[in-house]
């Protein structure tokens, strides 16, 4: 008979939690909301709602063969001695430009354009860590979890960078080196990138 009478609370409390958290569409910080109403909780019920976002974001920049320029080629964070610059106002880090565009992929708040050229133009503001940072505002709840990144350039030669990009970026995002993925292609010269014009990049960010 207990066991019965259990069974009944049960459905019923089930019954009940599963009308509650049907949170309504439009409403944007509901679910929020609704654990700040009923802090008891439990972390399983939290987990059960958990919400898994992919953002992709992409970016180029060609390159500036003007001879005479101070500018250095940045890539991830990671200086490239001795190699030309990307154009651009901003420090043309094109990987991190990616980043920030992956990221808003996520966030659905656009920082490259306005809001960068805003910092750039008008506060001076070239570091794209910069940038990155302001995307990363955005996020709320959602904790990025893993970042893989495919670079697409003739020049200059990535892969002796690769670990200490992956350094700058898991500093900037706080997360682990092994949860940043880095490959580059020249793509067998099929594209401007591969043949030498510029860098293409791609980002994917994934965060629950
Ligand atoms: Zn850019």
């Amino acid at each position: 008979m207990a066991l019965i009478c259990a069974i009944i609370i049960m459905l019923t409390l089930n019954y009940i939690i599963s009308k509650n958290i049907q949170y309504k569409p439009g409403k944007v910080n509901n679910k929020e909301s609704f654990y700040r109403r009923n802090p008891a909780f439990t972390t399983f019920e939290k987990r059960r709602h958990c919400c898994l976002k992919v953002g992709i974001g992409q970016d180029s920049h060609r390159f500036d063969f003007s001879p005479g320029k101070d500018k250095k080629l940045i890539l991830g964070g990671a200086i490239f001695d001795g190699c030309f610059p990307l154009d651009g106002n901003s420090d043309s880090d094109v990987v991190l430009h990616s980043l920030v565009n992956a990221i808003s992929g996520i966030t659905c708040v656009n920082i490259l354009g306005e809001t960068a050229d805003k910092l750039c133009l008008e506060e001076g503001i070239t570091d794209s860590q910069v940038y990155l940072k302001e995307a990363l505002k955005y996020m709320g709840d959602n904790k990025i979890v893993h970042v893989s990144i495919s670079i697409e350039c003739q020049y200059p030669k990535i892969s002796p960078k690769i670990p200490e990009m992956r350094r700058n970026i898991s500093k900037l995002l706080g997360i682990p080196e092994n949860c940043i993925g880095i490959t580059a292609t020249t793509g067998e010269g099929l594209t401007e990138f591969g043949r030498g014009k510029g860098i293409q990049v791609f980002s994917c960010v994934t965060a629950i």
